[in-house]
């Protein structure tokens, strides 16, 4: 069966990132089915909406989405476009590679983040009298199938994992979490490590070698991934995924970019490497690896953009990235 592949390039260097990931997605084995759809500030311009129900119904009828970066829009298009392929994990890769200048050049971690409650709730008041409270919403369920997918995720790297939560003090929220990580650990059989968010900040700055995988809650996860965002260098760098129970969504961590947008030099790598982790997660997994491994050696061996200090245009690095896989 043809998977369909949602193409959403957005805004800015979205346009000229994620045709390059095409490029690359179309170079490998499996025949995917693309169906290119609009969101942002372009199509909100023309059509009055950022994001137009046909490209949620693209998206719904998709096995994956492939989405670059959104402007000022962006809230009013990636939260919904999460919503849709009902993401519950966000998984966040770290990684240094040779030939990029990097803080930490050791890094090689993943973040996987719970990405529907928390803080992030959206429930927030205002008492008056210049009071405002949140409320932090930690569930069984949510907990548990973070839990799932982490230990899944690890179980299929390898990987050691290492839960970071705050239970000393939101004793009954991350309390809750925790038991519903440790009775899914129990019942699968696994080991997990477990690290305070305030002292894993501290400890991935000075080694990050000691983590693998990491499960957060989410507001931890959204801190801590950027922070090891800043050890491996580039923003241009980092590929995310947006996982729900039959859909998801690839998009790399960087944004519109308007400083370079429009001059055709902005670093595919990201965008290349959120296509890597589409295909593993439609269980193409050498296919996957192959990209990841041809974007390896052009970081190394060039041609490289100029974020990276070369000289060279996105369609460039995308065509080395072709050749190599
Ligand atoms: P947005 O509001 O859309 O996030 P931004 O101004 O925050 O836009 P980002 O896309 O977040 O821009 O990028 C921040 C900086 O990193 C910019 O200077 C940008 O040029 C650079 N950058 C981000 N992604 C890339 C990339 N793929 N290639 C080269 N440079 C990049
Ligand atoms: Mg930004």
């Amino acid at each position: 069966m043809t998977d369909e592949i949602a193409i959403i390039p957005g805004d800015g260097i979205g346009r000229e990132v994620v045709p390059a990931a095409v490029r690359v997605l179309e170079a490998t084995e499996p025949s995917f089915a693309f169906t290119e759809a609009e969101a942002g500030d372009a199509v909100a311009e023309r059509e009055g909406t950022p994001l137009p129900d046909s490209t949620v119904e693209t998206v719904e009828a998709a096995d994956a989405t492939l989405f670059g970066a959104a402007g000022e829009t962006a809230a009013d298009v990636i939260l919904p476009l999460r919503e849709a392929v009902g993401s519950f994990a966000n998984v966040r890769p770290a990684r240094a590679y040779p030939g990029v200048d990097a803080l930490r050049p050791e890094t090689d971690l993943v973040f996987v983040r719970e990405n529907t409650e928390g803080v992030y709730s959206g429930i927030e008041s205002d008492l008056g009298e210049g009071v405002t409270t949140l409320t932090r919403v930690v569930t069984e369920s949510a907990s548990r199938r973070i839990a799932e997918f982490g230990f899944a995720y690890a179980d299929e790297h390898d990987a050691d994992v290492t839960v970071t939560h705050k239970a000393n003090v939101m004793r009954t929220t991350d309390g809750r979490f925790l038991d519903a990580v440790d009775a899914v650990a129990a019942e699968r059989g696994a080991d997990y490590d477990t690290e305070l968010m305030d002292a894993l900040a501290t400890k991935l700055l000075l080694d990050p070698t000691q983590y693998d995988v990491v499960l957060c809650p989410n507001l931890a996860g959204d801190v801590l991934s950027d922070l090891a965002a800043g050890l491996v260098g580039g923003l241009g760098l980092l590929p995310s995924a947006n996982v729900g129970a039959d859909n998801a969504l690839f998009e790399p961590v960087h944004g519109t970019a308007p400083d370079i947008a429009g001059e055709g030099v902005a670093n595919p790598a990201a965008a290349i490497l959120s296509a890597a982790m589409l295909l593993t997660h439609l269980g193409y997994e050498d296919e996957g690896a192959r990209v990841r491994s041809a974007v390896e050696r052009t970081l190394e061996e060039g041609p490289r953009t100029p974020d990276l200090g070369g000289t060279a245009t996105t369609d460039e690095v995308a065509a080395a990235v072709v050749s190599r896989l």
